[in-house]
């Protein structure tokens, strides 16, 4: 059987001090047109296998002793652990089978006791496919926040992009996790509708956005990845990208529309020009004042450089 290989870490920026545990590598839904993921093959772990790295992890946190042999890795992620925070790779970890992912978490609870919240990148797909009851079971065993790529609302970016779910399951899906007790944080792509679809895309996936009344809200910027179907439409002209300065009009008309119940909703990822963050809706006329004076002042110098942006 072929080796199960570790995967990179691309995590969300709130888990940067999370212990990094893969389950899988790829992802299920390898077809979005614009992700590093796209043409990804899915591999899952052999659940022994995990067991073994949680047993490595618990040693080295409890006894400060490091077994020999092990990958150099575990112990660089472990050194720079808060302790109190997992997070499952890879693309869409929710997609390990559910009788093994339940026995996972059930061995981190008794080999980690003080792990008090695990997070996992997760499709509408893994989510709808999970029985609500499931989802509670998984969130009893400490399975706390899920991060959840909506990109767009509108459903025509949805099929053009090979996300394979349509804004109506975007919805359903996030109302089961939240059911479940477990936060989502739901992530959106300006810029994915491109010049000619910018409008229909900031005023759809605003109304799908506030549907989904999530608990964190991030806004990412797009990035074209060598290798997509997007660079490749790029770079023949079919498909234009909105300026930096379109890109805070998107977040702006975001955040301008918003209607959520108590939100988290940030700017910080590496792909955006300019970062704000706020609470929704207590902040928003603070953060629409800022991004209205940065569109007004279209001072290049106050945007994040492009050689600086990144997933
Ligand atoms: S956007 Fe998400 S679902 Fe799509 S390929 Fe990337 S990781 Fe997979």
């Amino acid at each position: 059987m072929e080796r199960f290989q570790r995967p990179q870490i691309i995590r969300p920026p709130s888990e940067s001090r999370s212990y990094f545990l893969p389950l899988t590598s790829g992802c299920s839904n390898n077809t979005c047109a614009f992700c590093s993921y796209y043409g990804s093959k899915l591999r899952l772990r052999e659940l022994a296998d995990i067991k073994s790295e949680i047993d490595a992890l618990a040693l080295y946190k409890d006894k400060s002793v490091y077994l020999p042999g092990r990958p150099d890795v575990i112990c660089e992620i472990a050194r720079n652990w808060d302790g109190k925070r997992i997070f499952l790779q890879d693309g869409d970890a929710l997609v390990y089978p559910l009788e093994k992912l339940v026995p996972a978490l059930e061995y981190i609870s008794e080999k980690l006791p003080y792990v008090e919240r695990i997070a996992a990148y997760a499709t509408c797909q893994d989510i709808l496919r999970i029985v609500p009851e499931d989802l509670r079971r998984l969130k009893e065993l400490k399975l706390a926040i899920l991060y959840i790529g909506l990109e767009s609302g509108d459903d025509e970016i949805l099929q053009k992009i090979g996300k394979g779910v349509d804004s109506r399951q975007m919805v359903q899906a996030a109302v089961r996790v939240k059911a479940a007790g477990i936060k989502t944080s739901v992530t959106v792509i300006l810029g994915l509708g491109g010049t000619g679809g910018s409008e229909r895309h900031v005023i759809e996936t605003s109304a799908v956005l506030n549907r989904m009344d999530p608990d964190f809200a991030g806004a990412l910027t797009l990035i074209m990845v060598p290798g997509t179907p997007f660079y490749q439409a790029w770079k023949s002209g079919s498909f234009v990208p909105i300026s930096a300065f379109q890109s805070l009009r998107e977040l702006l008309a975001l955040i301008k529309y918003s209607d959520f119940s108590n939100c988290l909703f940030s700017s910080m990822h590496a792909s955006n020009y300019f970062a704000v963050r706020g609470t929704l809706p207590q902040d928003k006329t603070n953060m629409t004042r800022k991004l209205e004076e940065m569109i007004r002042r279209q001072d290049p110098s106050s945007l994040r450089p492009e050689f600086l942006r990144g997933l």
